[in-house]
């Protein structure tokens, strides 16, 4: 069966005619031809839109996006197919549900080759495209790059103790990685060809912190983002719309909302209310109705037809329909929108969630479903099954009926014949595929308890307070022994609190279930091998490799643990590996870096450290590296800079403050070494190395009675050095 059926009837009619438009060149308002317009689509993480300015939200400070919406057209309501961002960029960038293209949640699964991305389409068509994503679902190994020329998805490593690192990039430097981009390609003379961006920014999604200026009269934190993103997305369109080529089109969406309390949920993931599935969508250019507020109801998979169609390229099938005859001022009839959430399945092993939704009603298919209107109820507090059961079970029937006649592709990353047939064995194979929805398991309304304290004292803890963090994660474990999440956090508690043996043992509980993840099984690998089982760590790290080839986290770990071996070869090659996967991976970079050091190749190691610097002009260690290669191979002045910004980055890196203070001693500048010696000894512990450099440095500013003082302390620590108690008793000081 065909996953979604052509068109007909009137709709046909529309199509064609739009078709017929479409093939032509657009016209201006005017009348007068104009070229192809460039066309910038812009998603915003976790953007409720009722905290715009443009929706009527009186504190906001949004005044870029407001612009956009008078200047453009902005959808009274933009529905979103998954309150999860995988899945629902997925929609956004190939048209089709979850249930056309089968990412089904963040993480372990790929956007399959079936699902043809906007992306692709432009590229056939002559477009450059280009693609700069913030937040770590969006990596490419998640196939979210197919079509684009360039995928920038570089995500600095960042210093959120709570939080893995590489998680997220802000909005200021994803701006400006675009500008960039916008620069170099200029100066190659690429402009001639039309452009496709897709600009991703991550920053409303919890942790919210936002930069002190964009916090300054927000009513919230949450605000706070949302004021900084607004922010950059002004730097980049003023600098877009500055230029003389060709008009823009810009849409601009969310791929879902947060839930921020409302029906009891933190943040967004589980449930299906418009606290995360309503979104804002705006869209400006030539053939816009100014000011337009359209009260067709937008959708994720409306995104790639409606842009395909301002660019005039050939529509194709999609899930979704066009709404630039609606963003022109038309009244379009409105067209239902299916939602899921299958993470309360997959993670928690509750009942999943799905929605149906006309302009007026929503259908939220849960073990006790729940039925809204959304005219008198928009806030979604008084469930109407029970009062209308006959349009219960009508939107029932309808949600079933597009439900059993979709055909999903199977989405999840390959895996190894040997896990295939543990999963089946478990029941686990095409659970998460075009397979009916499961009715059984915990209503998610029920469990949502669970999950905020999860949130709250399990995820947010586990890295920073991880013996609190396991005491409530046991605790939820033994309310509801399935949740695999729990499960999951756990092992990363044990992991931060050095409990690696605990650790191992709740992972390898995971695999039994036939739930160890990619991810968790690079967790797994590293807690092996901290607890000194390097043979064990390098079976299942050559196991995950082997099953996701595309996954560079695996074979980092693993270089790691030939690292320990001494095996540095074995290392070097890891580590090349991961740069064919990912160029300019951090990590790959940095111990490439290191084993050059240890191989006394002080060019090489330079180089790939100076590489990391250019990425992430803030990578603290980075900085000290590469600043004590240049201290070593005679450059004290580079050194000096670059250590300099390493200590005003965190002023307690003992390590460079020992270089700074050495490069600046070396190079004439012994009073402003002075200090830096000190500072050092304030911040590490004590060495022979820091007190005699402290020594020397006051000798040569004649201060005989500090120098003496450095020495004593040094022979202290060892006495045993001769030539420091020769000058000692030269100072006259025995
Ligand atoms: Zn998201």
């Amino acid at each position: 069966m065909k996953p979604f059926g052509r068109p007909r009837g009137p709709f046909a009619f529309a199509i064609a005619l739009t078709l017929a438009m479409a093939c032509g060149r657009a016209k201006a308002p005017g009348g007068t031809t104009h070229a192809t317009p460039d066309v910038l689509l812009v998603t915003i993480d976790t953007l409720r839109a009722d905290r715009l300015g443009c929706y009527g939200y009186a504190a906001a400070h949004t005044p870029n996006l407001d612009a956009l919406a008078r200047r453009g057209a902005r959808f009274a309501v933009a529905v979103a197919h998954a309150p999860l961002t995988a899945p629902s960029h997925a929609s956004i960038l190939t048209g089709v549900t979850p249930l056309g293209h089968g990412v089904r949640d963040n993480g372990a699964y790929v956007l399959p080759s079936s699902a043809r991305t906007l992306a692709e389409d432009f590229r056939q068509a002559g477009y450059r495209t280009a693609a700069f994503v913030s937040g770590f679902p969006l990596k490419r190994r998640f196939g979210f790059d197919r079509g684009f020329d360039s995928y920038d998805d570089h995500l600095p490593r960042g210093k959120d103790a709570r939080r893995t690192a590489y998680v997220e990039r802000t909005a200021d430097r994803t701006t400006d990685a675009a500008l960039a981009w916008l620069d170099a390609s200029g100066a190659a003379g690429e402009t001639r060809k039309p452009l496709f961006a897709w600009v991703h920014y991550f920053d409303p999604h919890a942790p919210y912190e936002a930069p002190a200026e964009a916090m300054a009269g927000a009513a919230s934190p949450y605000d706070g983002e949302i004021a900084f993103v607004d922010a950059q997305l002004g730097r980049l369109l003023q600098r877009l719309e500055s230029r003389p080529q060709a008009p823009l089109v810009v849409l601009v969406t969310a791929d879902h909302g947060e839930s921020l309390g409302e029906h009891g949920e933190d943040t967004h993931g589980i449930f299906l209310y418009d606290a995360t599935v309503r979104v804002p969508l705006i869209v400006a250019g030539p053939e816009v109705r100014e000011g337009a507020v359209p009260e067709t109801v937008a959708r994720g998979i409306d995104v790639t037809p409606t842009l395909l169609d301002y660019a005039g390229l050939p529509a194709r099938t999609t899930m979704g329909r066009s709404l630039r005859r609606a963003a022109a001022g038309e009244r379009l009839a409105d067209e239902p929108a299916y939602s899921e959430s299958l993470h309360p399945q997959l993670q928690y092993g509750w009942a999943p969630l799905f929605a149906w939704r006309t302009a007026k009603h929503k259908l939220i298919e849960a073990p006790r479903p729940e039925l809204y209107d959304l005219d008198v109820d928009a806030a979604e507090q008084k469930d109407a099954a029970s009062r209308d059961p006959q349009r219960l079970e009508a939107m029932r029937r309808e949600l079933s009926r597009v439900m059993t006649a979709a055909t999903t592709p199977s989405a999840e990353t390959a895996v190894d014949a040997e896990t295939k047939e543990r999963l089946a064995a478990l029941g686990y194979v095409g659970s998460a595929g075009g397979a009916p929805p499961v009715r059984t398991g915990k209503d998610p309304k029920d469990g949502i308890g669970l999950v905020t304290r999860l949130g709250r004292n399990g995820m947010t803890v586990a890295r920073t307070e991880p013996e609190k963090a396991i005491r409530e994660l046991t605790a939820l474990l033994r309310e509801d022994p399935g949740m695999l999440v729990a499960l999951r956090t756990r092992a990363v508690a044990f992991a931060a609190a050095g409990r690696h043996a605990d650790a191992v043992r709740d992972l390898r509980e995971l695999e039994k279930k036939g739930a160890l993840s990619a991810e968790d099984a690079v967790v797994l690998g590293d807690n092996l091998r901290l607890g000194g089982h390097g043979k064990e760590a390098s079976a299942v790290l050559e196991k995950t490799i082997r099953a996701n080839p595309t996954f560079a986290q695996p074979l980092l770990s693993l270089a790691a643990v030939h690292v320990e071996e001494r095996d540095l070869a074995a290392a070097s090659a890891a580590y090349t590996k991961v740069l064919a996967l990912e160029p300019d991976n951090p990590e790959a970079l940095r111990g490439l870096g290191d084993l050059a050091v240890v191989q006394g190749d002080a060019a090489q190691a330079g180089a790939r450290y100076a590489r990391i610097v250019e990425l992430d002009p803030t990578d603290v260690a980075a900085l000290t590296k590469l600043g004590v290669v240049k201290v070593r191979t005679g450059a004290p002045a580079e050194a000096i800079q670059l250590l300099q910004r390493a200590v005003e980055l965190d002023p307690k890196n003992a390590e460079a403050l020992l270089y700074l203070a050495g490069a600046l001693a070396a190079s004439g500048r012994a009073s402003e070494a002075v200090p830096v010696f000190e500072r050092r000894l304030a911040v590490g512990p004590r060495s022979t190395m820091v007190l005699n450099g402290l020594g020397l440095t006051r000798l040569q500013l004649g201060d005989r009675g500090g120098a003496a003082a450095a020495f004593r302390e040094s022979l202290k620590l060892d006495p045993r050095q001769p030539e420091i108690a020769s000058t000692l008793r030269e100072l006259g000081q025995p």
